[in-house]
């Protein structure tokens, strides 16, 4: 029988080809009058394109962004936005990016403006992250979700294909976990299973063709309601797993997420057989951890830890940490369980 508690989250979005053309309006919606532009240095040139667009309205560009907001960069930032009174923060790029300026938000209260370039999501989740002394401590706070977040495709033409595959099985992993969640819904099951066929569908086609904008569009439109589905319920196993992996292994983001997540699901599956169907069906699978698995394959993503740097020697270190704090998962953790979906994650095994 139904019984849950669904909390909206605040934030305004526009989406749709072109409509980066909107910025300036919407910044001055935002009551944004000295902008500072937040970018990673490789996508210097964007950066610089935003600042154009807002004219006098933006103050300055902190072209520092890097992966999982190093404490010192957030401080850099932080400074800046301080020194140049800045009164909003537009962040042009990918989960870094946003990442940065939500390490702002978080103390400043400032309002951030997002536009997101690949898959990640973080636009739409209340969700911080900041890495100091080698330990990524993360936590949700309203303050640093996005109050308006503009999604261009056309932004996302230029993210080559390996990167959006594997951006894209990121964001398919965080609908995969919101219909297992513990504090699941309805609605956000939708989006979830919506969010799946959107990604799957669309980024068979980037794989062909990676200028195929109604492709683009679809994708990142599955990416919007990825983002949807990770700020709005609890996640389990699969992003525990690659938060430890991630952070111990310094193993890259979007790839651990795309060789985990078959085995992730495949160890769940005998406890929630409803958001399994729900996969599958959206996959147009058998069944989910097959159809995932068969899909990161098909489109040339890593499928085994071990192409990503990791040895084997590492793997009883990984399950031990991986079951060190108790956190809400479908099927209950045990480190003998654990420890055979990372050797089968190490292998590459396709799951059965
Ligand atoms: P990223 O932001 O680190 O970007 C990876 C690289 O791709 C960067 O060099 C970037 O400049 C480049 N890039 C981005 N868009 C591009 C484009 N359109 N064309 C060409 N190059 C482009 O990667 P990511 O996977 O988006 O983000 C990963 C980070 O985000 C991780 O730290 C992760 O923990 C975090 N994250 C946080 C949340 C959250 O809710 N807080 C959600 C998802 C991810």
């Amino acid at each position: 029988m139904l019984a849950f508690v669904y909390d909206a989250l605040p934030s305004r979005v526009v989406f749709g080809a072109g409509s980066l053309d909107k910025l300036f309006d919407e910044a001055r919606r935002l009551g944004a009058h000295r902008a500072l532009v937040l970018c990673t240095p490789e996508q210097r040139a964007m950066g610089a394109d935003i600042a154009g667009r807002l004219g006098a309205h933006s103050v300055g560009v902190f072209d520092g962004a890097v992966m999982h907001v190093p404490g010192e960069v957030a401080a850099a930032a932080r400074d800046k936005a301080r020194k140049l009174e800045a009164d909003c923060c537009v962040a042009i790029g990918g989960g870094s990016t946003t990442g940065l300026a939500k390490a702002i938000a978080l103390t400043s209260e400032l309002p951030i403006l997002a536009i997101p370039t690949t898959y990640a999501g973080s636009e739409m989740t209340p969700i911080w992250g900041l890495t100091e002394g080698g330990v990524k401590k993360t936590g949700r706070d309203l303050r640093v979700l996005p109050k308006t977040v503009i999604y261009d495709p056309v932004l996302t033409l230029s993210l080559p294909v390996a990167m959006s595959v594997t951006s894209g099985i990121n964001a398919i992993a965080h609908c995969v976990e919101a219909l297992y969640a513990r504090d699941a819904n309805p609605i956000i099951s939708l989006i979830a299973e919506e969010g799946i066929r959107a990604l799957a569908g669309s980024l068979r086609e980037i794989a062909k063709r990676s200028d195929d904008l109604e492709a683009r569009s679809s994708a990142l439109y599955g990416a919007w309601l990825g983002g949807v589905s990770l700020g709005s319920v609890g996640m389990a196993l699969h992003h525990k797993l690659c938060h430890t992996l991630g952070g111990t292994f310094n193993l890259p983001h979007a790839e651990t997420h795309a060789v985990v997540l078959p085995h992730a699901v495949a160890y769940n599956a005998s406890a929630a057989s409803d958001a399994m169907e729900r996969v599958a069906r959206a996959l147009g699978a058998r069944s989910a951890a097959e159809g995932l698995y068969d899909l990161a394959a098909s489109l040339g993503a890593p499928v085994s830890l071990e192409a990503l740097g990791m040895t084997r020697d590492q793997l009883d270190r990984a399950a031990d940490l991986a079951v060190q704090n108790a956190y809400y998962n479908p099927r209950p953790i045990t480190r003998d369980g654990i420890r055979t979906l990372l050797e089968d994650a190490f292998d590459g095994r396709r799951p059965r």
